[in-house]
């Protein structure tokens, strides 16, 4: 119980309407986990990628070659060996399937780039930015 007033204080503006309150270090002690829990911002990047996806493809992987890593956009010429480690990233994953699909979007022109992993080839394809088609739609289904 917070019994000292000192330990918090709260305000109102000019017309009575609450605006919040000061906590005293005890005060905020009490309830500093709550309201991290609620207003912290998440740590998660903006986009969400569907890394487990990801993993999964690369878990069971049964193509007749490695893993491959390296992405190339073809319309504005942006490329990485290893697009997970790119700081900033040039390529972010917005899908990825056991069948082989995996799609990035390119962080320089948002070309939407899919690679295709066959038995034993690796097709790539660039499509200029669309806005008005989602990137969800993107897969064959489960
Ligand atoms: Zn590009």
């Amino acid at each position: 119980m917070i019994s000292k007033t000192d330990d918090f204080q709260e305000l109102f503006d000019a017309s009575g309407k609450p605006l919040g309150a000061l906590l005293g270090p005890d005060a905020w002690a009490l309830v500093r986990e709550t309201v991290l829990a609620h207003f912290a911002p998440q740590t998660a990047p903006a986009v969400e990628e569907p890394i487990q996806d990801w993993r999964d493809l690369v878990q069971f992987w049964d193509f007749n070659y490695p893993v491959d890593h390296d992405v190339t956009c073809e319309l504005c010429g942006n490329s990485t060996n290893a697009w997970e480690l790119d700081e900033p990233r040039k390529f972010m994953l917005t899908a990825a399937n056991l069948g082989g699909l995996v799609a990035f979007r390119c962080q320089s022109c948002q070309a939407k780039i899919l690679k295709r992993h066959f038995k034993d080839c690796v097709k790539t394809e660039a499509k200029p930015f669309m806005p008005e088609k989602s990137i969800r739609n993107l897969g064959r289904g489960k």
